[in-house]
């Protein structure tokens, strides 16, 4: 059914512990995406539920399977945690994709490994929901993520601080998961002869091109740090916040990973925290820029003594190097916003313009997804009779504020080749409908956890499944919470 690969097994035994998952109860298959396990080339029957479940508890261990517990370290929350590793995760294998990509398949709640310390191993029912819903909903906003491939119950209990609650296990599919923790967990040890060995073998895979460069390792921090980029001014795009951007959740494929406290923001603020246990905000909307130039200057210092024999110079093109990823975020959020007010050319003052819209969203506490998506209607001049106009002014409190910038902004746009019609289609392919706003998310969790009833789960996910397509019967899920409604604090259930 799969046909594994296990080039991190082929890698020195320093980087993980060998570990078998630990067998669960009463696995029931609750959710399984059948069309990215047919993407993988899974020979893969949904009808076989027991099959499944079988498998993607760790209960049956297929062909080939060569369970492992990656080593890594990590800064959490700026903290230096020099042993962290797979304390409840299990990489199976790997599996070639029909894209030709090798794909990591990870089993997270399996049960304890030599990395738990105090932890179970485990994974309760709400964050696995949490992360298969979000992770997917990341895909078809066509960000960079890990994906869901599976989820099951386990018929056990785990307890946490809010009692005991349904165990789950996700499966969890990704171009890879060395982070930049892993790296640090080989630079804490001076062990830099595995710190060469890692950065060769995530050249191999997500880099491929730079084998050829004459310094690599230069040319990878300054590959990841592109990548980096991207990915934070998509998030930044969506109203996404990781909530845990700790160095061990910074995925080295550029990918979104470890899906915890996360949650989109309603109504815009870039002070905007949900994560229960980021105090001091540290993990903000606004802060995810700097936070990840300073995860990505932890990235540098471990690959220091691959740069440069003469340290002073190794630090000096590390920084050269770095300075990359301010340019390039910029530069990246800039194109994004652009397109998601219907700019395809450039000019000089379109940061200016989109900057006066966020301080009067910000102002007037108007919803993030909404004002960019009632946005494409009022470009779509057919719209002038359908009120467009008003219903976008009413998101903010004080409708004037923002007539003032609607006009500037129909003043820049007559400055555009485009037609009206075209504009407001190519907008709308950029400015969501759906979003997993946290309200339902909640909604759908508790739903499974409390009652057993997985149709809200199920419903969300076709809702979210085409973020940019509105459909009538889901007009509900656009709108933001009722004020009774809102969740303003998520936790990680670890
Ligand atoms: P996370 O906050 O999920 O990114 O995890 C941080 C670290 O804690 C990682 O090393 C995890 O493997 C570990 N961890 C989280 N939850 C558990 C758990 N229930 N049991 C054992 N280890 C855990
Ligand atoms: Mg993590």
């Amino acid at each position: 059914m799969i046909k594994f690969s296990n080039s991190y097994a082929a890698l020195p035994a320093r980087f993980y512990v060998r570990q078998n998952p630990v067998p669960v109860e009463d696995p029931q298959l609750i959710a399984f995406n059948a069309p990215l396990a047919g993407d993988l080339g899974m020979v893969a029957d949904r009808a076989d539920e027991a099959a499944l479940a079988a498998i993607f508890s760790g209960n049956a261990v297929p062909e080939g399977a060569e369970y492992l517990a990656m080593a890594y370290a990590g800064h959490q929350f700026g903290n230096f945690v020099p042993q962290l590793g797979d304390g409840r995760a299990l990489l199976m294998g790997e599996v070639r994709g029909k894209d030709g990509g090798l794909y990591d398949i990870q089993l997270k709640g399996a049960g304890r490994t030599p990395f738990s310390r105090g932890g179970d191993g485990r994974a309760a029912l709400g964050p696995v929901l949490r992360e298969y819903l979000v992770s997917e909903a990341m895909h078809a906003l066509g960000l960079p993520t890990t994906r869901a491939l599976a989820a099951v119950t386990t018929g056990e209990k785990v307890y946490r601080d809010d009692g005991a609650l349904p165990g789950a296990i996700m499966t969890r599919v990704a171009a890879g998961h060395v982070r930049i923790g892993t790296f640090q967990f080989f630079a804490a040890r001076k062990d830099t002869e595995a710190v060469q060995i890692l950065a060769d073998y995530v050249i191999g895979r997500h880099y491929p091109d730079l084998h050829a460069e004459k310094n690599p390792y230069l040319a990878l921090l300054e590959a990841v740090a592109v990548r980096q980029a991207a990915l934070v001014a998509q998030w930044m795009g969506v109203g996404f916040i990781h909530g845990v951007m700790n160095t061990d959740n910074t995925a080295i494929s550029g990918e979104t990973i470890d899906y915890g406290p996360c949650a989109f923001m309603d109504s815009y603020d870039p002070h905007t925290v949900f994560s229960f246990i980021d105090e001091f905000g540290r993990y903000s909307y606004g802060n995810q820029p700097k936070i990840a130039q300073w995860n990505l200057a932890r990235f540098a210092e471990t690959l220091l003594p691959l740069m440069d024999e003469d340290a002073e110079k190794a630090v000096e093109r590390a920084q050269e190097t770095l300075s990359v990823f301010a340019q390039r975020f910029q530069e990246d959020w800039l194109e994004g916003m652009r397109a998601k007010i219907g700019l395809a050319q450039k000019e000089e003052g379109d940061m200016a313009l989109l900057e006066e819209l966020l301080q009067s969203m910000q102002e007037e506490k108007a919803d993030f997804t909404l004002v960019f998506r009632l946005l494409c209607d009022v470009a779509d001049s057919e719209n002038i009779e359908s009120g467009a106009q008003e219903k976008f002014e009413a998101l903010f409190g004080n409708p004037r504020s923002i007539k003032t910038w609607l006009e500037k902004w129909q003043a820049r746009l007559a400055r555009e080749k485009a037609k009206p019609a075209t504009r407001a289609a190519a907008m709308r392919k950029r400015n969501p409908a759906y979003i997993p706003r946290n309200h339902r998310v909640e909604q759908a969790l508790n739903a499974a956890v409390r009652e057993g009833d997985f149709k809200p789960f199920q419903t969300l996910q076709k809702v979210l499944a085409k973020p940019y397509q509105e459909r009538s019967t889901y007009a509900e899920y656009e709108e933001p919470p009722r004020p009774e409604e809102r969740v303003c604090r998520t936790f990680c259930g670890t």
